[in-house]
């Protein structure tokens, strides 16, 4: 953490540039809610497992609408249990400290970053406390306060299956969420603007995600060609991040949770920015 004042210290004092989070399941597993890839993250159904590549589709969602609701329902219900946790807040903290060179971007689909304060939040792949029609005619908007969250082994109701169509052209809705057949657009998943973001930052911080995806991958590559300053914030010291960053001398990696790390790192802002 000393190597990491130092080179805050200077982008704080010295550069324009934004200091920049992107954040990911680990930051809410935290919170108690299952990552999309561990073995809680796999839906059941009766006798059917199904992996997140299969399931979590478009494809999936046109053939088994009513069983892709019911988990989403159930997840909903998760989302609504699960509380922000210290990580989030010192992140809502933080922001408030650097204001316009704070840019926070998320992989995370729950909204704790919103719930915890957080005013401006880029979610790349969605949200998944909104809907929108499935033809595209609307949306995305809040959920419909009509439709309940569900147990694990609840199945949708008439009323729940009414209140899921889109008003305008009575289609399904469909989860606000990217799913992996789809591809990322500006338009819900604010494609261009990681893009912009990641081309004008001094510092990213890269909080609880691990690489799997394609367009946090190229937030990291677009830092590291241009010799800015990555830092992995992760218990675990072996992710994609660290492979595609190993010998990278702008690289400062800190194994410790982000609950823990973020309050540390928002009171060496503090500090900083009085000095
Ligand atoms: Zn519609």
């Amino acid at each position: 953490m000393e190597e990491l004042q130092s080179i805050l210290h200077t982008i704080i004092k010295e550069k324009q540039g934004y200091i920049t989070f992107l954040t990911g399941a680990g930051i809410s597993a935290e919170s108690g809610l299952p990552t999309y890839r561990s073995i809680d993250g796999i839906w059941i159904k009766g006798t059917k497992y199904h992996r997140p590549e299969e399931f979590g589709t478009f494809r999936y969602f046109s053939q088994e609408t009513e069983e892709v609701w019911q988990y989403n329902l159930f997840w909903k219900k998760l989302i609504a249990e699960a509380q922000p946790n210290d990580g989030h807040y010192a992140l809502t903290e933080i922001e408030a400290l650097l204001v316009d060179r704070f840019k926070l971007i998320t992989q995370n689909v729950d909204g704790l970053h919103q719930r915890s304060g957080t005013q401006k939040v880029y979610e790349i792949h969605g949200n998944k406390q909104k809907v929108r029609c499935s033809k595209e005619c609307s949306g995305p908007i809040d959920f419909p306060e009509t439709v309940k969250q569900k147990e694990y082994t609840e199945d949708l109701t008439q009323e729940d299956i009414e209140n899921l169509k889109c008003e305008k052209c009575g289609s399904w809705l469909r989860p606000h969420t990217l799913w992996f057949d789809e591809s990322y657009n500006e338009k819900y998943y604010h494609f261009d603007t990681a893009y912009h973001i990641a081309d004008h930052t001094d510092i990213l911080f890269v909080v609880g995600t691990s690489g799997s995806t394609a367009l946090p991958v190229n937030i990291v590559e677009t830092v590291k060609i241009r010799a800015k300053h990555v830092v992995i914030i992760n218990p675990e010291n072996d992710t994609y991040f660290h492979y595609i960053l190993r010998g990278v001398k702008t690289l400062v990696s800190v194994q410790e949770s982000s609950s823990a790390t973020l309050p540390q790192l928002k009171i060496m802002i503090e500090e900083i920015l009085k000095a």
